[in-house]
Order: C-alpha cells, then sequence, then structure tokens
C-alpha cells in the first residue's frame, strides 16, 4: 500500500502533441474584427495530449472518487443505497420535455405528478404535498413557511415565535426555523435517546408555533413518546414539523400524519432512490395536513374535469419556491421506484433497513460504545471514546484504507467521537461483514497500539488534510 500520485493534465502536456485534427475554417472571415489593441494575442495555455492520455487521466481520476457503485458506503443519515438503472432509463424518456410546453402537450407529465404527490400523501399520511422544492433543507424552509403563514392567516404570528428543536436534530432544521424568521429553542433528549418530555413541558406554550422532530432521530431511535410529544405541543396551539429524510426506516410501516405531524418534508435522493453526494440533483417534496394546504407554494397539480392542470389560483399561497415545478427528473425516479417496489416491496426495504444497521450494531457493539441499549431503526450510533485515546477520525481515516467509505463522524453532537453509520437495505450479508470484520481489526488494533492508527490512510493521494481549509478553500487545482 502506497500512496499513487497522479499528474495532471498540464504535467503531462507535450508540445505538439494532439488528440484532434481541427478542420481549416470555411468561413468568411467575420467583417467586424475586434480591434487590434483589444485582442488578447496571447496564446491559451491548454495542456496538449492524445486521445488516449486524455481518455486514461480522466479514467484514472474517476477512480479516485467513491461511490456506491464501487464499494460500500455506510454514511449516517445520507442513505447513499444503490440506486437501480432502470429508474435513470425511465428519467431519460421524459428529458426533451420543455417546462413551457402547453399544459395539453404534458399531461402525461402532469399525470406522473399528480400520481407521486397523491402517492407521497399515502406514504407520508398527509393530505396534500408540493413536489417543488430542491432538496431536504429546502423542504423545511418551505415546510415552515407553510407553519408561519398559517399563524399569520390566524393573527397569531406575532404571538408565536418560538420553534422547539430537538438537540439532536440535523443541523439543517435549527437553521431552516432562523431563516422562516423563528427563534430556536433547544429540546434535550431524555437518557433513552428521546425528547425529554418534562422538558419540552417546560417549553411549550403560548410563544410556540412548532415542533420539528426527526423519527427516527438522527441516532437511529424510534421517539417512542411521540404521541405524548404531539399531545404537548398541539396541546400549547403548536403545529409539528416532521424532517422525513429518515424515512428509510419506516417506509409502508408507521406514517408521520398518524403520529400528530402536520408538516412532512421527504428527501427523494434518500429514501426514494435518486443518486446524490456531490451536488446532484435532489428533490424535497413537502406534505401538510389539509389546514395548511391552502399555503402550498404555487403551482400544485391537480385534476379536475378530465385533465391534469397546474393550479396558479391559489390566494393564500406562499408563492414560488423553485423555477417551474422542482427537480422533474428525480420525481420521475422516485415514481419509477415506487411503481417498481410496490406497497409490499417498499415495507421490505424499510424492514431490510432496520434489519441490516441493527446485525451490523450487534456485531460492533462489544468492540465499541453503544450508549442507547434498545434496538435501532436504518442506522445507529457509536463511540470510539471506549478505547482510550482513539478518536472517530482515526477509524474513520483506517476505514478508507479497507476500500470503504467512512461513516459519519461528529455527529449527531450530542454524542462523544460519533461515528453514525447507516448500511441501507442494499447491501448483502457479505459486504456488511467485510465492514465489519474492518471496524473490528482496527479496534483490536487501536487497544494494543492507539497511536498507530493515526497514520491512516496510507492508500489516498493525500491522507489527512487540514479540513477546516479542505472544506472551505480546496485546492482543486494547482
Ligand atoms: C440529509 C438530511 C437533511 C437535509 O437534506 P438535504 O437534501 O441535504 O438538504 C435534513 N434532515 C436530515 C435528518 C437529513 O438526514
Amino acid at each position: 500500500m502506497s500512496r499513487s500520485v497522479l499528474e495532471t493534465c498540464f504535467e503531462m502536456s507535450r508540445p505538439g502533441r494532439r488528440g484532434a485534427d481541427v478542420p481549416a475554417c470555411e468561413a468568411p472571415p467575420c467583417p467586424y474584427a475586434i480591434p487590434q489593441g483589444m485582442r488578447d494575442e496571447t496564446p491559451l495555455a491548454l495542456p496538449e495530449l492524445s486521445e488516449v492520455d486524455v481518455v486514461r487521466h480522466y479514467t484514472a481520476l474517476s477512480r479516485r472518487n467513491h461511490g456506491v457503485d464501487n464499494g460500500f458506503y455506510p454514511l449516517g443519515s445520507c442513505t447513499m443505497k444503490y440506486n437501480p438503472r432502470m429508474n435513470e432509463q425511465a428519467a431519460s424518456y421524459f428529458a426533451k420535455l420543455h417546462p413551457l410546453l402547453s399544459q395539453k402537450d404534458m399531461q402525461g407529465a402532469l399525470h406522473l405528478c399528480y400520481d407521486l404527490q397523491n402517492a407521497l400523501c399515502e406514504i407520508t399520511g398527509m393530505d396534500a404535498m408540493t413536489l417543488q422544492p430542491a432538496a431536504g433543507a429546502h423542504g423545511e424552509l418551505t415546510g415552515l413557511l407553510l407553519i408561519r403563514a398559517y399563524f399569520q392567516k390566524r393573527g397569531e404570528l406575532a404571538q408565536r415565535r418560538k420553534m422547539l428543536v430537538p438537540d439532536s436534530a440535523h443541523g439543517t432544521n435549527p437553521a431552516s426555523a432562523a431563516m422562516a424568521g423563528f427563534t430556536v429553542a433547544v429540546v434535550p433528549s431524555a437518557p433513552d435517546g428521546g425528547v425529554d418530555l418534562e422538558a419540552l413541558r417546560a417549553m411549550a406554550g403560548p410563544d410556540t408555533a412548532g415542533l420539528m422532530l426527526t423519527n427516527p432521530n438522527t441516532l437511529g431511535l424510534f421517539e417512542r413518546n411521540i404521541e405524548a410529544v404531539a399531545e404537548i405541543v398541539h396541546g400549547a396551539g403548536g403545529l409539528l414539523y416532521y424532517d422525513g429524510a429518515n424515512l428509510n426506516a419506516v417506509m409502508g410501516i408507521s406514517r408521520p400524519g398518524d403520529m400528530g405531524f402536520d408538516v412532512v418534508h421527504l428527501n427523494l435522493h434518500k429514501s426514494f432512490s435518486t443518486p446524490h453526494g456531490g451536488g446532484g440533483p435532489g428533490a424535497g417534496p413537502v406534505g401538510c395536513k389539509q389546514a395548511l394546504a391552502p399555503f402550498l407554494p404555487r403551482p400544485t397539480v391537480t385534476y379536475e374535469g378530465g385533465r391534469y392542470t397546474l393550479k396558479m389560483d391559489l390566494p393564500d399561497t406562499i408563492g414560488k419556491v423553485r423555477a417551474f415545478y422542482g427537480n422533474f427528473g428525480v420525481c420521475v425516479k422516485a415514481m419509477a421506484y415506487l411503481l417498481k417496489l410496490g406497497c409490499d416491496g417498499l415495507r421490505q426495504a424499510s424492514e431490510t433497513a432496520v434489519l441490516n444497521a441493527n446485525y451490523v450494531m450487534a456485531r460492533l457493539k462489544h468492540a465499541y460504545r453503544v450508549d442507547f441499549d434498545r434496538p435501532c431503526m436504518h442506522e445507529f450510533v457509536l463511540s470510539t471514546a471506549n478505547i482510550h485515546g482513539l478518536t472517530a477520525t482515526d477509524v474513520a481515516k483506517g476505514i478508507i484504507d479497507h476500500g470503504m467509505h467512512p461513516p459519519t463522524v461528529y455527529f449527531p453532537l450530542i454524542v462523544h467521537e460519533a461515528m453514525m453509520i447507516e448500511p441501507t437495505e442494499t447491501e448483502g450479508k457479505e459486504t456488511l461483514d467485510a465492514f465489519c470484520d474492518a471496524m473490528l481489526a482496527l479496534a483490536a488494533e487501536a487497544r494494543e497500539d492507539v497511536a498507530a492508527l493515526s497514520r491512516y490512510p496510507v492508500t489516498t493521494p493525500c491522507g489527512r488534510p487540514d479540513q477546516t481549509l479542505a472544506a472551505r478553500k480546496p485546492k482543486v487545482r494547482d
């Protein structure tokens, strides 16, 4: 195992080497020549390479990128499941559709949006749905703007400014609440990893706009007191917001609407099979109960008089949140996924996701520390702090040398040296075992000589960059 360094295409460049011949220009010279003094006549500094040099260079670069197509990717809370190619093909059928086509000519696409809205309403137990938001955090903002509009309409907005957010929440939750104009109040967790009911009772009151909850939460634990939580928040006149990015654990099993939630967002790019990571297009549909439906972004897709229609006439709408109707291609992939799996298949996907996570947890919980001794849902959180001097970074870097993507680290914040592991349902037992073996080998090595782990990774071009600089000021070229 040694680091291999890739030459940049500029370093590979040799004067005069060519990958393509450009035919001589046959067009007449341009009569409007750029004046001499305004031309930059310095030759462009382009690399000179043969075609095969270019092909090898980009192929080598692509191999440097870890994706679910080349290895295990247990990045907790991100649901990096395998996405069937069939969904991509389905999306490609619609690729030439222009969003400004007349509604008469896009009945098929509107039909698909309408069916997807209804399917997602059924899955979440909501009454209405918008497909517009572009991602999870965007869905949160949209959902919170619905809550805001609802209280404004009732004349209660001036009084209800406080959004309750548990300390285990995804970082986007408090950020979205602040962006929507609420003040954030943090609700502590109880020793069992759920919401501390006493604290919630003390915090909820006439100034409460609502509570944002992830269930199962980011510890991978189902909130067992959800009915009591809903009663407290509704009793104080607030609304319940469900962060449904983690729906992968409960699809076809339990529904946020039945738990008492009023608004929910989903991450189609997590649970409903769109490749993500690296900023590809996602979708964060938002569903709500009837009382909030008048405030949904416009247009909504309706079926009236035998035709699918983009309904613009919504007097109380919060307005548009995304160009056109959202990331339609992602919606097509979600619909293809749902149609292929059906109700039973969807439930089976969730059950397998939960089974896989529990299997990995059972194999690892004696080597590392797991704070909450109860079955997990689709993911679980362990701490490396039980081994003296061992950090989550050391284990994550060690996992890279085993050809796998590390789990999420240092999140949630309430667990010291946290590693958040989400295997997903698309992995077989052999892959799970290979990961567990690697994790156990690293724990054993750390017990022998914890300092030895600080040399990992040894197989990557770059070992341990300054994480802040790498994120804020990435050096992506020479
Ligand atoms: C991923 C995630 C989000 C944010 O979703 P994006 O699409 O990345 O904006 C919000 N909440 C939870 C619990 C998540 O896992």
